[in-house]
């Protein structure tokens, strides 16, 4: 199964791509997360990312194509994967449809988080992320067992950089712009599925769950 999250920033892709990756076996494979790895090791990669992650915009589709192609290449990725931040731009899922249809495959659901701005800034400014292993906190909605610690792997919480409410809303507006059109263009290949992302996050995974299957 290949499955893609759309969505703002801080609408929950990532808290949901993370329970559909364990609940059917796939990869959840996030472009974020790539390129933060890359710049906690001081990789070139993530040196030049780093420049426009900070500024709160997109890192060229150039860079960033070709850190997802390489990803989805390796051997877990056969049996499909979620992709969360993948892709964020019209020529970015040109490519990647490109990719998918010279294997002879197709990519099944592209499934929209919506949430409105409003909410996102909120939520944004109360996100802590553990940068070793990926995980997510929210310090109201869904708080770590210990404060500032991560429930998976012990290292400590941080607020991104890019998570201080003047670059969200920049985000937010680099969103609107560049990637919302994402939404018409999976609707109009039939595989656009909604659903709506202020539930509590049990409920948004039910949604998910009943589009995808069990
Ligand atoms: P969020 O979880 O808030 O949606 P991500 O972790 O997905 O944020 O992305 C953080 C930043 O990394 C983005 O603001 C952008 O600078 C960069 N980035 C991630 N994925 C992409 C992509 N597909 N294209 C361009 N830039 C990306
Ligand atoms: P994205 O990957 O779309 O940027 P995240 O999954 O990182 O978003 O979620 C953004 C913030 O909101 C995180 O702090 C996360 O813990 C919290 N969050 C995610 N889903 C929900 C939800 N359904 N209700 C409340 N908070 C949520
Ligand atoms: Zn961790």
């Amino acid at each position: 199964m290949k499955i893609i999250m759309l969505g703002a920033p801080g609408a929950g892709k990532g808290t949901q791509a993370k329970m559909i990756a364990e609940k059917y076996s796939i990869p959840h494979v996030s472009t974020g997360d790539i390129f933060r790895a890359n710049i906690k090791d001081q990789t070139e990669l993530g040196m030049e990312a780093k420049k426009y992650m900070d500024q709160g915009l997109l890192v060229p589709d150039e860079l960033t194509v070709k850190i997802l192609l390489d990803r989805v290449a390796k051997d877990d990725c056969k049996n499909g994967y979620v992709l969360d931040g993948f892709p964020r731009t019209i020529p970015q899922a040109e490519v990647l449809d490109k990719a998918v249809s010279e294997l002879n495959e197709s990519i099944d659901f592209a499934i929209n988080v919506d949430v409105k701005d409003e909410n996102i800034v909120k939520r944004m400014s109360g996100r802590r992320a553990c940068l070793k292993c990926g995980a997510t906190y929210h310090i109201e909605h869904i708080p770590p067992k210990k404060e500032g610690i991560c429930d998976k792997c012990g290292s400590e919480l941080v607020l991104r950089d890019d998570d201080k409410p003047e670059t969200v809303q920049k985000r937010l507006n680099v969103y609107h712009e560049q990637t919302q059109p994402l939404i018409d263009y999976y609707n109009k290949k039939g595989i656009l599925r909604e659903v709506d992302g202020s539930q509590d996050m049990k409920d948004v995974f039910s949604a998910i769950v009943a589009i995808l299957g069990e």
